[in-house]
């Protein structure tokens, strides 16, 4: 730990007997009383990536208890291993190493090793424990909390998946000192979209300390980490499986999907492509009358601060994005619902507003 380095703060996410905490510092990594408590038995598997690994698998099992049986896989990276043969393959090496019903499996990684490693720990044997030790913005401040967890389908994104909860959520901000710079801002776009359906006040805060957070000042992303984590805990808390509240999460993501999709994934990151989306959700909510002229420039602003794209692609027309957001899971009997802004921090489920008034919106929209 370094000899300033801010103390850690826990938080809870409460779910009955699932509650679990998340602790949020620096130097957790390597620091055995953290992961210590939520071990179910003395086996321990450790999944990681090819990216991850050779900065911290070392440092997170030199902080392990001695008297373990620690196993480790260390999985190839990136979005498209986010499949059932990667599961299986986890599965292969817990059976292989005779791991019964009272191990722990840990998510070393970013959300895709977090997604998998969950789904994986959600089918062992019926259930078994889990800790997430997300190393990317996006997963601390989101895929690691909330327990949903999945595979991609070669027809579909997060088609195939369980809600499955962690025991624990251990984040050690010094491992966002390797992140590369475009993924940090990818995360920062989850963290403003908080703010901006739930916290006016977390967006005052953020543009106060935007150039803090990009610089990696650690008294600054404990507070963003910790406020994002919150907001969705009491989120996941009021709605675990998605039948009201939860989907407000989803603002920004209608339009962003549509990016994503249409521009081939990862070209776009995710967090990019919400940053953009969120913009146009904003815009869309002013022809609505619900933002005002300055209120968008203010998400604007705040979504450039972040270092994320403001213009939608050049090359999307209104059908490149009318076809895809048609397909999204939100809508229900062929009606398009969108997540909309009533105010900045204040959002809503719509799904009467007029086709034509999107439309124009998506014709007008900057490229
Ligand atoms: P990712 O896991 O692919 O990580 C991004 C890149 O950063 C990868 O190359 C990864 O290896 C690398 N990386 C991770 N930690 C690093 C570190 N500390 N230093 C250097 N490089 C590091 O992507 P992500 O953005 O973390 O997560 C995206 C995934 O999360 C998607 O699959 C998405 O569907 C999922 N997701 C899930 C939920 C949920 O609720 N379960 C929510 C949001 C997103
Ligand atoms: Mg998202």
């Amino acid at each position: 730990m370094t000899p300033h380095a801010p103390s850690p703060v826990t938080l809870n996410v409460e779910l009955g007997e699932r509650s679990y905490p998340i602790h949020i510092g620096v130097g957790l990594l390597g620091d055995p009383q953290w992961l210590t408590p939520y071990l179910a038995g003395r086996q321990v598997m450790v999944v990681t990536n090819e990216v991850v690994a050779p900065h911290y698998l070392e440092r997170f099992k030199a902080g392990l208890p001695g008297d373990l049986e620690v196993r480790e896989l260390v999985l190839p990276d990136g979005e498209a291993t986010k499949t059932l043969d990667h599961v299986s393959r986890i599965w292969d090496a817990l059976l292989e190493a005779g791991f019964n019903r009272r191990c722990t499996l840990v998510a070393l990684g970013g959300g895709v090793i977090g997604d998998m490693v969950g789904f994986a720990a959600a089918g062992y044997q019926r259930g078994v424990a889990f800790i997430q030790v997300p190393t990317t913005l996006l997963a601390q401040v989101d895929s690691s909390v909330g327990g949903k967890t999945g595979v991609n389908h070669p027809l579909g994104k997060n088609m195939i998946g369980a809600f499955w909860q962690p025991r624990a959520v251990l984040i050690d901000t010094d491992s966002l000192a390797t992140l590369p710079p475009r993924e940090l801002s990818a995360g920062l776009a989850e963290v403003i979209k908080y703010g901006l359906i739930r916290d006016v006040d977390f967006l005052s805060w953020l543009e106060a300390n935007m150039a803090a957070l990009r610089a990696l000042d650690q008294v600054a992303l404990r507070e963003a980490i910790r406020r994002s984590c919150a907001l969705k805990a009491e989120i996941v808390a009021a709605d675990e499986t998605e039948q009201g509240v939860r989907a407000l999460l989803n603002l920004g993501h209608t339009f962003g999907h549509a990016i994503e999709a249409h521009q081939g994934y990862g070209n776009w990151l995710h967090g990019e492509a919400v940053g953009t989306g969120m913009l146009m959700a904003a815009e869309l909510s002013q022809r609505l009358g619900w933002l005002s002229e300055a209120d968008v420039a203010r998400a604007r602003r705040i979504v450039a601060a972040a270092g994320l794209p403001e213009a939608a692609p050049r090359a999307m027309g209104v059908d490149d994005f009318l076809s895809r957001m048609r397909l999204d899971k939100k809508n229900i009997d062929a009606r398009l619902r969108l997540i909309l802004l009533r105010g900045l921090g204040d959002a809503c489920l719509d799904d009467q507003t007029p086709p034509s008034l999107l439309e124009a919106l998506l014709r007008d929209y900057p490229r």
